[in-house]
């Protein structure tokens, strides 16, 4: 069935790039897709430090992507040593911020309570949640990866309400295909991403179900994109080592 969900391709740097070498990675990137991006939104996620540098390559090179964090705090402001808060994502000129991705659930504890939290302060800004979600390899290997991932998407997503649909992005990205090279085929991916969107439409309908975009993260690589932006469900990419080499990126937003 033809949907008419605009294309994205994101960029996950995560604790990669200092500052000038985030400002050259964006730039190169402009140069890149010099031709435009046409029809496709494309979008990068540097570390905070870099946010500023990244929005001024944007701005001046009229660079055609859009700039996301990697994480946020929910309270607005306080006496909370080393948070950010969406009002200071979106003074640097952030549209998107990614919540929940794996690393930050194993490395930083992050439970889905907390993405709930940061989803909602998300929303509530005005800034669009890419909302990860994914199992482990011994989830797969149990086949408990459609319960587990959807359990995941509930929960996370518990009380809020959409306007559109437009605003909300959501990323599976199967643990086990996270930087190791081992990719889900798009049938793994098009089952989760399937399910994901049957579960967004017992929450809201059809037709806000229908807006919400679901990439498929893991491995991601110009050589494989165009087989999972096949898939029905599929609306693009959350791309993490391929993000830092300016020509891979943009070869692959020129397949999605
Ligand atoms: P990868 O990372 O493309 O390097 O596998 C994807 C992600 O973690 O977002």
């Amino acid at each position: 069935m033809p949907n008419n969900r605009t294309r994205l391709i994101a960029g996950n740097w995560k604790m990669n790039e200092t500052y000038s070498e985030g400002v050259t990675l964006a730039q190169d990137l402009a140069n890149a897709l010099s031709d435009g991006a046409e029809g496709v939104e494309v979008v990068v996620c540097p570390p905070f430090v870099d946010l500023k540098g990244v929005a001024s390559v944007i701005e001046f090179d009229k660079a055609p992507f859009g700039l996301g964090a990697q994480d946020v705090y929910w309270e607005p402001k306080g006496a909370y040593t080393g948070a950010i808060s969406t009002d200071m994502l979106k003074s640097v000129g952030c549209t998107y911020c990614i919540i929940g991705h794996s690393e930050r659930r194993e490395y930083f504890h992050e439970t889905d309570a907390d993405i709930n939290k940061k989803m909602i302060a998300l929303l509530a800004a005005g800034l669009k949640p890419i909302s990860c979600c994914g199992e482990s390899l011994e989830v797969r290997e149990a086949g408990q990866q459609v319960d587990f991932v959807v359990g995941q998407v509930k929960e996370d997503l518990a009380g809020v309400e959409l306007a559109t649909g437009d605003e909300l992005v959501i990323a599976y990205e199967p643990i086990w295909a996270i930087g190791t090279g081992k990719t889900a085929t798009p049938e793994d991916a098009q089952e989760v991403c399937g399910a994901i969107r049957a579960c967004l439409v017992e929450l809201y309908g059809e037709d806000i179900a229908g807006r919400v975009r679901i990439l498929y993260g893991g491995s991601a690589k110009p050589g494989n994109v165009a087989g999972f932006l096949a898939e029905e469900d599929v609306d693009g990419a959350l791309v993490g080592g391929a993000s830092l080499v300016a020509s891979d990126f943009a070869a692959m937003v020129e397949k999605a």
